[in-house]
């Protein structure tokens, strides 16, 4: 089967507890990877609220000599793409297609130029914040409930000039409907669920309806979230939910805007869904109870690779 992942926190794990990415027992590695035919993963470097500023760029530093060690080692099974073209030669090569991401534009230390530094990196998605404030805007648990800031507005800006994927996971309401308005290119939520979940995480976090139908009208992406906080309680957290969330998100019309941002590696998940090898079970679940196959083909992996096709060209 074909997969793509739109948000996994792998690299920075492999980082921290210093593990490779070939073989490892975090939720995703390349050997467990075999399982798909083909298969694109977005590794996000992840840059906790507490770094800031110059601390906060060279820990992506370190973060990204790891991931760049990683695909020089692996070179043979996995290809790092920064272009749509890269996309579909790793494919045909049969290689996994690897992306870089950052989660948290804390890690610009309010400098537009960095985002050039980034973009130079092969950096091709950035999540606008993490749950905390950072210069550009505020997080979904942050205490200030105001949008982007005028420094997050020329950043989305030029991130869309760059073709550099606009991610409003993690930001708060008023910073979403900023983002909306201060872009002409279609952006996603990389790893964000439904509000149809009554705990504190989820209320916070997940995404409105009608935010939902904005991303819709937008052509943008949303990923579904693994993370056991953002689909249910209790046991509630497994499979079922997840087809909860995918359920409600075509009932409103999301058929060709619905992906995966599993969160792998950066939250806690059902035993049901503890990595990648998991994915093909998922699938068939889901098969199995009323989603059709070209509908499922489609959230799986061909929503994420148009949208990537469509987007990451530079204007
Ligand atoms: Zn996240």
């Amino acid at each position: 089967m074909k997969f793509f992942d739109f948000h996994a926190d792998t690299i920075g794990e492999c980082f921290l507890q210093n593990k490779r990415l070939l073989e490892n027992d975090l939720h995703i590695d390349l050997r467990r990877a075999g399982c798909f035919s083909d298969y694109g993963q977005i590794f996000a470097i992840w840059i906790p609220d507490e770094k800031r500023s110059d601390e906060a760029f060279s820990y992506y530093r370190s973060v990204r000599a790891r991931f760049f060690t990683e695909m020089r080692e692996n070179a043979s099974q996995v290809a790092f793409c920064q272009t749509p073209q890269d996309i579909e030669a790793a494919f045909a090569q049969g290689k996994i297609a690897a992306l870089l991401s950052v989660e948290g534009g804390a890690v610009l230390g309010g400098q537009l130029e960095r985002l050039d530094d980034l973009y130079r990196d092969g950096v091709r998605l950035m999540t606008l914040t993490w749950n905390g404030s950072n210069e550009i805007g505020h997080g979904c648990f942050a205490e200030d409930k105001s949008g982007l800031t005028a420094f997050g507005k020329s950043v989305v800006e030029k991130m869309q000039r760059l073709g550099m994927l606009v991610d409003v996971s993690h930001l708060n309401e008023r910073g979403f409907y900023d983002v909306a308005a201060y872009t002409d290119r279609p952006f996603l939520a990389s790893h964000s669920n439904a509000k149809i979940i009554d705990n504190p995480f989820a209320t916070a976090r997940n995404l409105t309806k009608e935010q939902i139908g904005v991303l819709i009208d937008r052509k943008g992406l949303i990923g579904v979230n693994l993370c056991m906080d953002f689909l249910g309680n209790g046991d509630d957290t497994g499979m079922d939910a997840v087809l909860r969330q995918i359920v409600y998100f075509l009932d409103l019309g999301a058929r060709e805007n619905l992906s995966f941002g599993c969160d792998f590696d950066g939250c806690t998940v059902h035993p049901d869904l503890a990595g990648i090898s998991r994915i093909p079970s998922l699938f068939d679940y889901l098969l199995q109870h009323g989603i059709s196959e070209a509908v499922l083909r489609d959230i799986f992996f061909a929503n994420g690779k148009r949208f990537l096709v469509a987007n990451l060209q530079k204007l």
